[in-house]
């Protein structure tokens, strides 16, 4: 957890816990367009971009992790 202190008050940020983790996943092979749209379902993106490995051996992908985070004032 990241903590900076703006003047006098102390403040964290965190992962609010309403928001969601999100996945997305693009293959970099320079001739292919695959991706996995943004998805909470983790395992299963990436189960299917091992999938896209096997079926066509591009192994390298941009992978992007996403959540919401708040700022909330320490007591
Ligand atoms: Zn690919």
């Amino acid at each position: 957890m990241a903590t900076r202190v703006f003047g006098f008050v102390d403040h964290v940020i965190t992962q609010h816990p309403d928001g969601e983790r999100t996945l997305t996943l693009r293959c970099i092979h320079p001739d292919c367009r695959w991706t996995v749209a943004p998805t909470a379902d983790v395992d299963r993106a990436q189960g299917d971009a091992i999938k896209h490995t096997a079926a066509t051996g591009h192994a390298l992908f941009a992978r992007t992790a996403e959540d919401m985070a708040v700022v909330v004032r320490q007591a």
